[in-house]
């Protein structure tokens, strides 16, 4: 069942996003070299407890044997998504996926950023910015009246273009009172197919990219998903809602993200 979020709903995951926002917006002073993702995680923690919020992933799933231990994913370079923080120590060079996800008065935020640590190559620049350029192109198709198999065809033609790969496993996701509640939305898909998307709906758009084959493996820690053949691999996500004409982005990183992608395209 997908649940329509009412306006009072809404205030909730917009104050959620908002600190899910002020997270990655932090971490791009942070992440530098000589930082472990483990400090990383732990300035994360404080900031969102320090909102009157509580992390969403810590613990995640209720009741499993082996609950996701961090407040932040931390994945570096061919790590894709799930990374667990700990001693790694950044390098300069280094790619990192922030993903956090954050509960207010019971209503999730959810996103991700991939960062440079330092200077990074021309490379890994270009796949940050189609990585991120894919996930305006999905938000764009975010409307009353397209279907999920939009956004998902959306996410997969700009990045197949630029010459890289979009995740098989996992998926977009609607997102309120729980943090995965239905659509679930591919990186792939065919145009036309799929959920109808309506007003109100809230969904956490996240295309998650390979610069190399889409195969991936999950680490011996069962979480840390990367890329089968170890070559880089990128992540960005947004909570929206779907509104009247342009989705609303609830986790804005930075006031003017949006329009400077579509400069650096
Ligand atoms: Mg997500």
């Amino acid at each position: 069942m997908i649940h329509l979020k009412s306006d009072r709903e809404l205030e909730k995951m917009r104050q959620a996003g908002q600190i899910v926002g002020e997270v990655l917006a932090r971490m791009r002073e942070w992440a530098q070299p000589g930082v472990t993702t483990a400090e990383l995680d732990a300035r994360a923690e404080e900031l969102i407890h320090s909102r009157n919020a509580i992390p969403s992933f810590k613990g995640y799933p209720p009741g499993s044997d082996n609950p996701f231990p961090a407040t932040i994913c931390a994945s570096v370079n061919e790590e894709l998504v799930h990374g667990v923080p700990g001693p790694r120590v950044l390098q300069e060079g280094d790619i990192i996926s922030i993903d956090v996800g954050a509960i207010y008065e019971g209503y999730h935020g959810d996103a991700a950023v991939t960062l440079p640590v330092g200077e990074i190559s021309a490379e890994a620049q270009r796949l940050l910015r189609v990585t991120k350029a894919a996930l305006y192109e999905a938000i764009a198709k975010a409307r009353p009246g397209n279907r999920s198999g939009d956004i998902s065809a959306a996410m997969q033609d700009y990045v197949e273009r630029h010459g890289y790969n979009v995740v098989r496993e996992y998926t977009s996701h609607g997102i309120g009172r729980q943090m995965h509640e239905d659509p679930q939305i591919p990186n792939y898909g065919r145009p036309g197919y799929g959920v109808l998307l309506r007003k109100g709906m809230t969904v956490a758009l996240e295309p998650m990219v390979l610069s190399g084959d889409y195969r991936v493996r999950v680490l011996d820690n069962h979480w840390t998903v990367v890329a089968a053949d170890g070559k880089l691999t990128a992540h960005f996500e947004h909570t929206v809602v779907v509104r009247d004409g342009e989705a609303e982005i609830l986790t804005q990183w930075a006031q003017d993200d949006r329009a400077r992608t579509e400069q650096e395209r």
